[in-house]
């Protein structure tokens, strides 16, 4: 049920009406490709993509970003749905976006003047290779600061706690360990700054930022700008998996609690939306991320943007997930372990603390997610 083989076309609406939403979800990045550009021609859908020259697929397919767009050529009015900015998390942004496609009375009813453009796979790098950083070893959600404004933030408290996050040798319950006491040591915000908040002076290491922008950046203003001229309002939803409690999708805000798109985030959910900068978020402030990036590029345009967080397990072994992947890619490949059992450990690893193989989580994201859509649109559509 829901279920297609390839070349099959004749895929009814009352199919998929009745399909199990956790069958929009895919199992890998070519596949998930496929689903959505085939779910984006049924739908009607005008497709745009960018293909990456430099890297490719572990099978040695070519890797894409990919827009898929709804509605008017010129609306005044924009939903902007992007997935696997971090990789890895793509497995439930391609299901939400690819969904969405095949039910889209449902999860998009788009008022007049509104268009909806969809980038699938933002990072399709890491999205191929099961990691959340690109093919530079970047976190594209710390690359997306203002790099003309000067030198980047620093981070005080990485350096000293590297020999945690970047092991030479890796042993899980060892590193965990140490991990925890520490975060106990420190307390949960010094670790989680020093962790997670992003860094731009260790090019190995876990949160990298880079050092300019990179091909994701390029080629996602590349496809936007030619997207979102003449638009006036825009929404935009950026999907994320990996912080928070198991199947919670948390609607967060990076807008300054002061200015009018925090408030009109707070309207539109009806006060379902939580501030990185008020502090009151799972993710701790940070900068350099995609959607600061897309409101600092289109100054014009009335901006109001979430990313859309979906807990997986707990942040404890996320965390975990994302050094031994780290340290598989650098210290482990240098050995040949990539195409090791113990890689495929590693990246099992990594898929599961990033895309829970449950089907109800699927569920609970797909509702939300829907919510969230259609919260967005009746937004944009309103005064
Ligand atoms: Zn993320």
């Amino acid at each position: 049920m829901g279920k297609t083989i390839a070349g099959e076309t004749a895929v009814t609406m009352s199919d998929d009406a009745a399909a199990d939403p956790a069958g929009f979800f895919p199992d890998g990045y070519v596949a998930a490709r496929r689903a959505f550009l085939e779910a984006a021609a049924r739908a009607g859908a005008e497709i745009d993509g960018r293909r990456h020259e430099e890297a490719r697929a572990p099978a040695g397919e070519a890797l894409w970003m990919d827009a898929a767009r709804i509605g008017p050529q010129r609306p005044r009015r924009m939903l902007l749905i992007l997935s696997g900015v971090h990789g890895v998390e793509g497995f439930c942004g391609s299901g939400v976006q690819t969904g969405t496609l095949r039910r889209l009375a449902e999860a998009a009813p788009l008022p007049p003047e509104t268009a909806l453009v969809m980038i699938h796979a933002v990072n399709p790098y890491g999205f191929a290779w099961l990691r959340r950083v690109n093919e530079d070893n970047v976190d594209l959600n710390r690359n997306f600061i203002d790099w003309a404004a000067g030198a980047p933030p620093t981070n005080p408290g990485y350096a000293a706690l590297r020999p945690i996050f970047c092991p030479q040798e890796w042993d899980a319950d060892a590193n965990l360990a140490a991990a925890d006491a520490k975060r106990a040591e420190i307390g949960e915000r010094a670790w989680r700054a020093a962790h997670s908040g992003g860094q731009y002076e260790d090019p190995a290491g876990i949160f990298y930022g880079g050092t300019g922008p990179v091909w994701s950046q390029r080629a996602l203003f590349d496809l936007l700008d030619a997207h979102v001229a003449g638009v006036e309002r825009l929404a935009i939803v950026d999907l994320h998996t990996g912080l928070g409690p198991p199947g919670h999708g948390e609607r967060i805000a990076m807008h300054d609690p002061g200015r009018p798109a925090m408030a009109r985030a707070r309207a539109w959910f009806g006060g379902d939306v939580t501030s990185t900068i008020a502090g009151d978020a799972v993710t701790a402030p940070l900068s350099g991320t995609a959607l600061e990036g897309i409101e600092r590029r289109y100054p014009a345009i009335e901006t109001t943007a979430i990313a859309l967080e979906f807990g997986t397990i707990d942040n404890r072994h996320v965390q975990l997930a994302v050094r031994a992947d780290n340290w598989l890619h650098g210290q482990g490949a240098a050995r040949g372990l990539l195409d090791d059992p113990a890689g495929y450990c590693i990246k099992q690893q990594i898929r599961d603390a990033f895309y829970p193989a449950d089907p109800d989580w699927k569920r609970a994201v797909w509702r939300r997610a829907v919510a969230t859509q259609r919260a967005m649109l009746a937004g944009l559509a309103g005064p």
